[in-house]
């Protein structure tokens, strides 16, 4: 099936202009199979999971329990009990971080990395409010790539935890992430991969990475929003206490004591996004029928044709060349601010992001207070990018 048409909102108009969307980093489009699954759950199979023993609380346990296979088999764990439905990649870190933070001393370090997304800073930080955490920052060389020299370096005898982003939400950098997991690991130290730029672009098997952690979004995955997954290995998952506390994550209550649940609702509280993570098994189908290797084919191929354009124009800087990035491009244009052309470009119907993109350290050590940065999914085409091209082309003369 043509994949464009699977698509509704591609047909829309802004501006009387046909929309371009280019801001695929930031969330993807959804394709009509998952709004048709939740439209289905509400109208026919919305009961409470875990609970009932009537047929359609066990219709919808079923879905969310074949759901968790799927991504089981998605990123190849090796058990349903290390997948945790989380909110998204936000909560997922913030559950690694409280959880497995608590584990943590004072005068303990985390290493990071200063092309990090806010939401693999911000939870560490807020670690540090109960005991003194030190986080290490490996820097990034001119390219964008990571300064593994560095990182090396920093890792020492205190260090309990490396976090670090498969794929930079900025520069497009894919991360050497099983050479930075084998390194930690040889002094065991566990290491968390914020995956949420990667799993739709590239294939992620996390035991092949060897990840103790690996956090994911399902709205940037052609799934529906508000549901996401945190990978945790087993024996890990097995030490840490409970993140929130309520239903679904106990055994046995008395105002004396608790016990918890099995894995994985010992950190599932609450009633889940049921009806999303039902829909995100259709993502997924719509990932797999597609093919990993046609999407990266297609962003690819989109990434060097409107990059070998966007160099040509006078005063194009693009953040990041680092060999094998993704399919994102982080630019500013000479004397022209960042945020006038992403609302010049969107009254020509092309949606690009525009800001500080959630990385305000790495925006810092660019040298800058935020960019233009336009992103490809496997429904973009190059007619598109010659869209962008043109838009770009027009507003600029108008800005310099
Ligand atoms: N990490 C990275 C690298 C991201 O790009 C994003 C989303 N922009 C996040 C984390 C946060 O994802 P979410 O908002 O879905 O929790």
């Amino acid at each position: 099936m043509d994949i464009r048409s699977q698509f509704p909102i591609l047909k829309r108009e802004v501006y009387g202009k046909p929309l371009v969307y280019l801001d695929n980093t930031a969330t993807s489009q959804t394709p009509r199979r998952v709004v048709d699954e939740i439209e289905r759950m509400y109208f026919t199979t919305k009961a409470n999971v875990h609970r009932g023993v009537f047929s359609i609380s066990q219709e919808a346990t079923d879905l969310q329990e074949q759901a968790r296979e799927r991504v089981r088999q998605f990123i190849n764990a090796r058990s349903t009990k290390e997948i945790i439905f989380t909110r998204g990649t936000t909560e997922a870190i913030n559950l690694v971080a409280a959880s497995y933070g608590d584990l943590m001393e004072n005068g303990d370090e985390i290493i990071l990395t200063v092309m990090e997304h806010h939401a693999n800073i911000v939870p560490w930080q807020l670690l540090g409010r109960h005991k003194r955490i030190i986080l290490r920052v490996v820097p990034i060389r001119p390219d964008g790539s990571l300064d593994m020299e560095a990182y090396r370096s920093l890792i020492n005898e205190r260090t309990r935890l490396v976090s670090v982003c498969h794929v930079s939400n900025v520069l497009g950098t894919v991360n050497p992430v099983k050479e930075i997991i084998a390194e930690a690991h040889s002094r065991s130290i566990p290491v968390m991969i914020d995956g949420a730029q990667a799993v739709s672009h590239m294939k992620v098997d996390v035991q092949d990475l060897d990840a103790d952690f690996y956090a994911f979004s399902s709205h940037k995955m052609y799934g529906p929003t508000g549901v996401g997954v945190l990978y945790g290995r087993e024996r890990l998952l097995n030490i840490m206490p409970p993140y929130q506390g309520g239903g679904e994550m106990i055994d046995h209550v008395t105002f004396e004591r608790t016990t918890w649940a099995e894995l994985p609702f010992k950190f599932e509280a609450g009633t889940p996004d049921f009806v999303g993570i039902a829909a995100y098994q259709k993502g997924i189908d719509f990932i797999e029928e597609t093919t990993i290797d046609r999407i990266a084919a297609v962003e690819h191929d989109l990434l060097e044709y409107t990059s070998a354009k966007m160099v040509e124009i006078p005063g194009m800087h693009i953040y990041g060349s680092a060999p094998g990035k993704a399919a994102i491009i982080s630019f500013n244009v000479e004397g022209v601010h960042h945020y006038d052309l992403g609302m010049l470009l969107d009254k020509q119907g092309v949606a690009v992001r525009t800001g500080h993109h959630c990385a305000q350290p790495l925006m810092h050590a660019l040298g800058i207070e935020g960019c233009v940065r336009a992103s490809f999914a496997v429904y973009n085409t190059r007619d598109e990018a010659d869209r962008f091209l043109t838009a770009l082309n027009r507003a600029l003369p108008l800005l310099q």
